[in-house]
């Protein structure tokens, strides 16, 4: 067989393809890893200052269990357990669903967690009582917990219109957390997620959607103070992470920085390791946290970001 001109152009076109689809896919793991690493890191820190944390660790930047809920090593909490309860759903429905997924979190709820977010139970219980997937509009509602388990959503609608990905993105968090604060925050880390997949560069997202963000909701501005021991407001939440994600160069790096800053670290480290996975890919991951995640969580973190990104004929 002769090689002409087109068929040598058209197996470059696929081998560019080939190793754009690998390359996608990698993040998408990396992404959900991190995310789970940064919950299993961060844990052992939760609801300590960062004086507390010197004081008893030194510098925390081991998976070693512990903190108050007393985890083994490698135990992941309420951040990675809504997001696979939450991409089993999208995976069982074929795409996001309000009902399916308030079902979801509410068999999980059930399941008896190590931790619970305060309007997760509150909204889960009213679930309970009408049936309606939606919360009730609440400004108080302002908590980090919608925007914790927002991964399998940026993973499913991956290549599909900002139409659409908004719909899904609220669908989700309004099972819980039905609030302008929230939305903005998820709406802008399913949208980070997604650049990142797609190969752009931190400066190129910070313009596209964190600027975006605080243009929108001036209170998200993270450009001064730094922001320490945050709470479980999403406002201080997204704080923590973009200082720590914008202002490190590496995976490890962002994740030891915002774990240190204490306060609510689990659900601080799970996003900023969301976001570190996709931009860095698998091979930033440092093997000592690798291998020390759960094996049955790691697995299933792998398969629901091959199975999500495959929705979208990825
Ligand atoms: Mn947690
Ligand atoms: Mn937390």
């Amino acid at each position: 067989m002769f090689w002409t001109r087109a068929l040598i152009r058209r197996a470059a076109r696929v081998r560019r393809r080939v190793t754009s689809e690998r390359a996608l896919g990698e993040r998408a793991i990396a992404a959900y890893l991190g995310l789970a690493i940064g919950d299993a890191l961060g844990a052992t820190v939760e609801f300590l200052t960062p004086n507390e944390i010197r004081h008893q660790h030194g510098l925390h930047r081991d998976i070693t269990g512990g903190g108050w809920l007393r985890l083994k090593a490698g135990q992941v909490t309420d951040d990675t357990g809504m997001s696979l309860a939450l991409g089993a759903a999208i995976l069982a429905h074929g795409g996001v669903e309000a009902k399916a997924s308030a079902e979801a979190f509410d068999a999980w709820m059930r399941s008896k967690p190590v931790d619970i977010g305060n309007t997760v139970r509150r909204n889960l219980i009213a679930f309970r009582k009408t049936g309606n997937p939606e919360a009730v509009p609440s400004e108080h509602d302002a908590g980090n917990g919608a925007a914790m388990r927002v991964l399998p959503v940026a993973l499913a609608c991956y290549g599909q219109t900002p139409e659409k990905t908004l719909a899904a993105s609220h669908a989700q968090a309004h099972t819980t957390h039905h609030n302008a604060l929230s939305d903005g925050a998820c709406d802008t880390l399913i949208f980070m997620v997604q650049d990142f997949l797609a190969g752009r560069d931190a400066l190129d997202v910070e313009n596209r959607r964190a600027a975006v963000l605080v243009g929108r909701h001036p209170v998200f501005a993270y450009g001064r103070k730094r922001c320490e021991n945050p709470s479980g407001f999403i406002v201080e939440t997204i704080q923590a992470v973009f200082q720590s994600f914008f202002a490190t160069a590496s995976f490890e790096d962002c994740l030891i920085d915002v774990v240190n800053r204490g306060g609510d670290a689990d659900t601080t480290g799970a996003i900023a390791g969301m976001l570190a996975g996709a931009r860095y890919g698998l091979q930033a991951i440092p093997e000592r946290w690798l291998s020390a995640l759960d094996d049955a969580t790691s697995r299933q973190c792998e398969d629901q970001a091959r199975e999500l990104i495959a929705l979208g004929g990825h």
